[in-house]
């Protein structure tokens, strides 16, 4: 299903159209250890400015991250590309939706700009989802990480993209640009997936991962849940399965947390040692690498991730 809203007949139109007449759903009070400091360093602002002056969306601040205070702090900033509009409506997600503007062909060139100006050693790039192209957005995901190369050639790329449903031959575009890592979430377990994410299919995304690591068995490949959006646990055990079955090496797990009331509720804030049950089970099925605590995102840590996982892999290969 593709959720398309008019955004020009109404500039002030709400950020979720579509969420505007559902009931407010409320959540449980946030536990302990979900508690992130405020994002209030020099370190902070200096992102901040950086991602202004390059005219540049992040994922960071339109999903309204929890970590945002921590990664930025660092300079970790994860870069989301074709606008700050989607043409999902997914039941989870902070990000605008409705229809988006044209492609910014300069963006690419943005982008890498401001990796050069960080210094990133490791950037991960996303996408808002884009059903309006007719390739989903593919090349600009090729262009954009064909032009971080040309400008940072030392620093490795890890994008997270949308799932290019109904799109032939749209992953091959971005798979032959060869990212360091390609991470496609799956969000949540397929029983959830008409509440919580009902434009995406569970097969078609597993198999979008699965596609990748046949097309280029190099590239390290990634996908990530959350739960306490109602999943049980043999589900989460099920996921594993069928990732494991499509050959993904990095599997991260973090608590849903609720943007606004319209969105999906918080069913139970999972506590951390039931992560590290999740981390164990998810070792013992053979995963390089799993990171699982409440407050996990794909890109939280990426760049020590990566050097983790290249390890990992290396040592599996002695
Ligand atoms: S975890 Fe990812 S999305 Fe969140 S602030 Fe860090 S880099 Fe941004």
């Amino acid at each position: 299903m593709v959720v398309i809203v008019d955004t020009i007949s109404n500039p002030l139109r709400p950020r979720h159209p579509e969420k505007v007449n559902r009931p407010d759903s409320a959540s449980p009070p946030k536990p302990d250890w979900i508690r992130v400091r405020a994002p209030n360093t020099r370190g902070y602002a200096d992102t901040r400015n950086i991602v202004r002056a390059n005219g540049l969306h992040t994922v960071c601040e339109e999903a309204g991250c929890p970590n945002i205070g921590e990664c930025w702090d660092k300079k970790h900033a994860t870069f989301m590309i074709m606008g700050d509009t989607c043409t999902r409506a997914c039941a989870f997600c902070n990000v605008k939706t409705g229809m988006p503007n044209a492609l910014d062909a300069a963006e690419p060139h943005n982008v890498a700009e401001a990796v050069a100006k960080l210094g990133l050693a490791h950037v991960v790039i996303t996408s808002v989802d884009r059903d309006d192209l007719a390739d989903g957005g593919a090349e600009h995901f090729a262009q954009t990480i064909r032009a971080i190369r040309a400008a940072c050639p030392s620093t490795t790329i890890e994008i997270l993209t949308p799932d290019f449903l109904r799109k032939e031959g749209a992953l091959e575009i971005v798979v032959t640009a060869r990212p360091d890592v390609f991470n496609h979430n799956l969000e949540t377990v397929p029983s959830r997936y008409l509440t919580v994410r009902p434009g995406a299919r569970y097969f078609h995304s597993i198999r979008l991962l699965q596609r990748v690591k046949e097309l280029d068995p190099t590239t390290f490949t990634k996908s990530g849940i959350m739960v306490g959006l109602g999943e049980e646990r043999h589900e989460v055990q099920q996921v594993m399965d069928d990732l494991r079955s499509a050959d993904v090496d990095f599997l991260t797990i973090g608590q849903y947390l609720q943007p606004t009331r319209k969105h999906h509720a918080v069913m139970r804030y999972v506590p951390p040692d039931e992560f590290s049950s999740y981390e164990k089970v998810a070792y013992t099925k053979g995963f390089l690498m799993v990171s699982a605590s409440p407050l996990t995102r794909s890109s939280h840590h990426a760049g020590e991730d990566f050097a983790r996982l290249k390890a990992a892999r290396a040592a599996v290969a002695r």
